[in-house]
């Protein structure tokens, strides 16, 4: 077992998929495994750790023993990648605070600055109110919508947010 399957104090089951990203290519290593290339990035939780792990689809399926949703998660991405090339392109507007943001399917995509070089991004299920913020800074704008794109196509497909 390598990485962190091995590390005492990191548990192996019971964890949860907040969010899929797909970095375009195999940029990062999975985070618990410690030894995978990814390309598609599935941030875990998991109630007695207290940081959000980044993995592979091979570690997600036995950290939440499930051998089908993290599949399930990546298709969906793939599926999307078409919608995605002209996701930067679409016509963002620019709220009162000057934030550019999406309003699509159901939902409020708004992009953020936290500080000059970090930005982060927000989703709301305009119906129902609940919303998600980021957990990692990006380093520019742009890849904050890109990251946002994958998030709203996770809450769509895994939660039901929006349309
Ligand atoms: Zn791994």
């Amino acid at each position: 077992m390598a990485g962190k399957w091995s590390s005492p104090g990191v548990p192996h089951k019971g964890w949860t998929c907040t969010s899929v990203e797909d970095l375009g290519a195999p940029d990062e290593t999975c985070e618990m495994c410690e030894t995978q290339d990814i390309r598609y990035v599935h941030h875990m939780e998991h109630p007695d750790y207290p940081e959000s792990l980044a993995v592979g689809c091979v570690c997600a399926e036995h950290m939440e023993n499930d051998y089908e949703g993290p599949r399930r998660r990546e298709k969906a991405l793939r599926n999307a990648a078409q919608r995605k090339r002209r996701w930067l392109s679409r016509k963002w507007k620019v709220s009162v605070k000057e934030n550019a943001y999406l309003n699509t399917d159901g939902l409020n995509i708004t992009v953020f600055q936290r500080n000059p070089k970090l930005w982060g991004a927000r989703i709301e299920d305009r119906a129902t109110g609940r919303s998600v913020s980021s957990r990692r800074p990006h380093q520019t704008e742009d890849a904050a919508k890109l990251a946002a794109f994958d998030a709203m196509i996770f809450l769509k497909k895994e939660r039901g947010w929006g349309t």
